[in-house]
């Protein structure tokens, strides 16, 4: 028995923002934007009970996954309750629109852990994202923390940053510490297609300053989780890192999109990468098209066969690698980064094995 993780597209890329860099924007993401119906929930979970997982993480993500309602949630949970004896977690991405307290109860009661997206405070938000009628997000996105707060729910930040936002790395993570978020994911923007990006350069910039402050901050005894950190000191402590972007090779995941097709990951959600649908006989079982999509991503660059901070890095993720198997996009920001700050991350790696 394997565990089983699904990340989970119930209202597809459908999404009640038009943030400037969205991914859903580029053509090779189109979806049909449906929502996922209870028949599809049905097999999805008929299917689940045939392959016996050891355990199940479900990731929810969008688009914007609460568009799909929260009688959808409650459905979808009632029928994994009533129909799978492995331990189950949840987690939901969302951009905080529409949590009110009944759903802010719901994630409360069944334990979901919610990713937040908050670029910045206002002006590096309002840079980037807005709703649908161009009016600023922040204040709604900020009461939803606060109901999330109330009602005891655990969430993570997820702050997207590019050329324009790593000048104010200082800035945005003074907010986020003065907002009491000890929990935060920073996305660099790659889409080229989108209308903002993050160069080089500017990612590197990034890496060494926010290191900078997350590292002042840890010495003074007020550890903040930024999550690439953390991974980078997992792999130093001999522990597999929880991002697939950082072990080196795709992970055996699989994303569902609201019409029950399968994907091997959330960024190769086109027919190109379709591995598998649910009215398969055995969904998860990992075929060869899949297998080859991960092995791809097992193929070494020579520079990094090379490189002294192969461990650390390990190529990066798939999607960064030109063709998928070249060399990273931002070899350099990475490797002048552990240049920087490789003997700091050493020492505190050390300090926490003595603790
Ligand atoms: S392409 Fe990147 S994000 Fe996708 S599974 Fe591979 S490593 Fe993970
Ligand atoms: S820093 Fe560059 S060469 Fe080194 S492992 Fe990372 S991507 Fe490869």
């Amino acid at each position: 028995m394997k565990p089983l993780t699904l990340l989970i597209k119930p209202a597809s890329g459908l999404c009640n923002m038009s943030c400037r860099y969205c991914f859903y924007k580029s053509a090779s993401a189109c979806r049909d934007n449906i929502i996922m119906s209870y028949d599809t929930v049905d097999l999805l979970i008929q299917k689940i009970v045939s392959f016996q997982p050891s355990a199940l993480t479900f990731m929810f993500q969008g688009g914007e996954p609460l568009l799909a309602g929260i009688d959808f949630y409650k459905y979808f949970v009632s029928s994994v309750r009533d129909s799978v004896r492995v331990p189950v977690s949840y987690a939901l991405q969302t951009n905080g629109l529409l949590i009110d307290d009944e759903y802010a109860g719901f994630f409360s009661e069944n334990g979901f852990l919610l990713g937040v997206s908050l670029d910045g405070d206002k002006s590096v938000t309002d840079r980037n994202r807005s709703d649908n009628n161009g009016r600023s997000v922040f204040d709604r996105v900020m009461n939803s923390i606060n109901i999330l707060r109330s009602h005891s729910v655990d969430f993570n930040i997820l702050s997207v940053i590019d050329d324009e936002s790593v000048k104010e790395t200082e800035k945005t993570y003074s907010f986020f510490k003065d907002c009491g978020f000890s929990f935060i994911q920073f996305i660099p923007c790659i889409d080229s297609e989108s209308a903002a990006s993050i160069s080089m350069t500017a990612y590197e910039s990034f890496l060494k300053k926010s290191f900078d402050l997350w590292y002042n901050d840890y010495i003074q005894g007020n550890y903040i989780s930024i999550r690439h950190i953390d991974n980078y000191l997992s792999i130093l402590l001999g522990m597999p890192p929880e991002n697939c972007a950082m072990c080196g090779f795709c992970g055996n995941y699989f994303v569902l999109e609201a019409d029950g097709d399968l994907y091997p990951c959330d960024f190769y959600c086109d027919s190109l990468n379709r591995v598998a649908s649910l009215s398969d006989e055995k969904p998860f079982e990992i075929n060869d098209k899949h297998r080859a999509f991960i092995d791809e991503s097992k193929v070494i660059h020579n520079h990094c066969r090379k490189c002294r901070y192969y461990i650390l890095c390990r190529g990066g993720c798939k999607r960064d690698r030109i063709n998928g198997y070249s060399e990273n996009r931002y070899c350099k920001a990475f490797y002048s980064f552990f240049e920087y700050a490789g003997e700091r991350m050493l020492s505190i790696a050390a300090r926490i094995k003595s603790e």
